[in-house]
């Protein structure tokens, strides 16, 4: 499969990786939009939030659960956005689940795209 995320979770594409254990992977979006700008994905491939079937429930809650601690560790303790672009009509680009983690200091813009 010719997936840049599964390729990247394998570290047979370089990244920025700041965390991983048996079911994530988190780097640095190589094209930040905010002072923090970290990808959290699920290492099995999932396509998108719209494939998603009850079996991933856990590891989509553990995605949800790490966010505050990956904001804290990273300059962004007092809040953070999280974004899941999903298919066209989210204007998703890469067909492997991930969530934006995006932080400050400062608070981010008033939209809620990034
Ligand atoms: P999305 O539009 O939600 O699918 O976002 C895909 C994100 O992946 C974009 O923010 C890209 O900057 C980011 N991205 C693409 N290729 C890489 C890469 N090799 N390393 C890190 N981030 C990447
Ligand atoms: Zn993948």
């Amino acid at each position: 499969m010719n997936c840049i995320f599964c390729k990247i979770a394998k570290g047979e594409i370089p990244s920025k990786k700041v965390y991983e254990d048996e079911d994530l992977f988190v780097f640095h979006d190589i094209s930040p939009k905010a002072p923090l700008h970290l990808l959290v994905i699920p290492k099995e491939h999932i396509e998108s939030m719209a494939q998603l079937e009850p079996q991933h429930q856990a590891v989509m809650g553990r995605m949800m659960l790490l966010a505050r601690q990956l904001a804290a560790d990273h300059g962004s303790p007092e809040g953070f956005r999280t974004v899941v672009n999903t298919g066209k009509v989210g204007r998703q680009e890469v067909y492997h689940l991930h969530m934006h983690l995006l932080g400050g200091p400062a608070p981010l813009g008033a939209s809620a795209s990034f």
